[in-house]
């Protein structure tokens, strides 16, 4: 028998329709991939008792001829910042251990009306702050690749469940990389989309201004196929985008066959300085856009001068919207609390977010609360938004001259555990490339461009594209994929040596 979870969701998704194999049999063997790796991986903080129920009703249903939808019947996992009311939901955060939400997130709720079966919740960085799983308040997540290295952050979860084949699909957040740069690490697809195009209703806010809601999968058909389920319009989102969407799966399906390469104009950026890169990360990045080239796009030279300082703009932008948004646990109103005898309100609310919250949280609520203080609102957060500007200006102008623009989508393979967790400039300076797509809104894409020389490890190439041009990082991604694929003589996961070997006889 095939071994149901190395299959990707659309080639599962059609065994399910065709009746050959029972969502009931799909979900078990996720369920039995996730028990004997996930001791080792440690990508879920939660899986559901209701797994199998749920795809039992899904069978049912299609038994009795009802029209499903395309991904009727598939597993998925979910990152712990969206709230579901099976299933507790903790940001990775001590401070709501076990807080089971009233209400789903509109991404879950889709998914459930989708006939997706949640599998359980992802492992991430407290309040999705980080580049490696390691804020996590439960203990980090390992990659599959070396489970001695990061996963990437703070979707390390979704993207370490995904890549060792524990679900087929995975929901993540990108706030200024977590999607992508987990994705880069672990050899999996990574989508951050257009800002407002997915809502984030029941994602627990991080900074309300970057936060994105989108998939992480095994392939760019996988992605769109999601991103169908989950886009779209949300009445319950102030800051969703109206439109209608074309169907990314069809782009998908388009990219892999066409000649969509054919006079494609791909900008790279030419302040991305070389020297931040590891060797073995240009190298993949050049690989890559041999290959596009070899089939007919054009690699133009573009200036975003201000692209560089992205990160300097991001850590006043997100620690100043963090801080107010993490104001509402507060003791009160949601999860933990901690009594003191006879103290005030004001000394039980201290109590409380000083045991609830990790270091990395109370940093950034201290460098936030400080920018937004009157006397230097203007010199940090307003100087921050102004760069914000510059950044999207340069992505106007960019966009005037190229279809896409493509980066490396992080500038080092996983780093070890431990490596980089008391240097938060080190761990900040991770999401370079990552982060101006978040500053300007656009959508940018995460697929593996092969494996570094030096280390053996997956590497990124990410695309952006302008706002609402989604389905052509689609489109692109999906052709550079078939192309990479094919020279490689079938998927990167498969050369993954730890991942091989773990759980038995695959
Ligand atoms: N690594 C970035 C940070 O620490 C990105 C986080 C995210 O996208 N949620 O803020």
């Amino acid at each position: 028998m095939t071994d149901l979870t190395k299959l990707s969701a659309a080639a599962l998704a059609d065994k399910l329709a065709s009746r050959e194999v029972s969502s009931v049999e799909a979900t078990q063997a996720h369920l039995d991939r996730i028990a004997a790796v996930d001791a080792d991986i440690h990508a879920f903080l939660h899986v559901s008792e209701r797994a199998l129920d749920v795809a039992a009703g899904i069978d049912t249903r299609r038994a009795a001829g009802e029209q499903l939808g395309p991904l009727a019947g598939v597993p998925l996992a979910i990152k712990d910042v969206l709230v579901t009311t099976d299933m507790p939901s903790t940001s990775g955060s001590k401070i709501l251990e076990g807080y089971m939400s009233p209400f789903d997130a509109t991404v879950v709720a889709r998914s459930r009306v989708a006939g997706l079966v949640p599998l359980g919740k992802t492992n991430m960085d407290e309040f999705a702050m980080g580049s490696s799983t390691e804020h996590s308040a439960y203990g980090p997540t390992r990659n599959p690749w070396d489970l001695n290295r990061i996963p990437g952050g703070s979707g390390g979860g979704s993207a370490a469940a995904v890549a060792a084949f524990e679900a087929p699909l995975a929901l993540g957040s990108d706030t200024g990389g977590s999607i992508r740069q987990p994705a880069h690490v672990t050899g999996t697809v990574g989508m951050k989309p257009t800002y407002g195009g997915v809502s984030r209703y029941g994602a627990i806010a991080l900074a309300s201004s970057l936060d994105q809601v989108g998939p992480v999968t095994r392939t760019v058909l996988d992605a769109g196929m999601l991103h169908d389920v989950i886009g779209g319009h949300d009445p319950h989102d102030s800051t969703s985008l109206a439109e209608a969407w074309p169907s990314f799966a069809a782009a998908a399906r388009e990219g892999a066959t066409g000649d969509v390469l054919k006079g494609l104009r791909v900008g790279v950026i030419k302040e991305l300085p070389d020297s931040g890169f590891q060797a073995g990360v240009s190298e993949s990045f050049r690989t890559a856009l041999g290959a596009l080239q070899a089939h007919g796009a054009e690699i133009v030279e573009i200036s975003a001068p201000h692209f560089e300082y992205g990160v300097a703009a991001y850590y006043l932008v997100l620690p100043a919207e963090a801080s107010s948004n993490l104001a509402k646990f507060d003791s009160v109103r949601f999860g933990m609390r901690i009594d003191v005898p006879g103290g005030t309100v004001e000394d039980v609310m201290a109590a409380t977010r000083d045991a609830g919250f990790g270091d990395e949280v109370k940093r950034r609520i201290i460098l936030g609360t400080y920018a937004l203080s009157a006397g230097y609102y203007d010199a940090y957060y307003g100087s921050a938004q102004k760069v914000r500007t510059l950044i999207q200006r340069d992505f106007d102008e960019a966009f005037a001259q190229v279809d896409v623009i493509a980066t490396p989508s992080a500038p080092t393979t996983a780093f070890k555990l431990g490596e980089k967790i008391d240097d938060p400039l080190q761990m900040y300076l991770n999401d370079v490339t990552t982060i101006p797509a978040n500053l300007a809104g656009v959508p940018g894409i995460s697929i593996p461009s092969g494996l570094a020389a030096e280390d053996g490890l997956p590497v990124g190439i990410q695309f952006l594209a302008p706002a609402r041009e989604d389905a052509r990082l689609y489109r692109v991604g999906a052709a550079l994929e078939a192309v990479l694929v094919d020279s490689w003589g079938g998927p990167l996961l498969d050369r993954a040596p730890v991942l091989n070997s773990m759980g038995g006889a695959r």
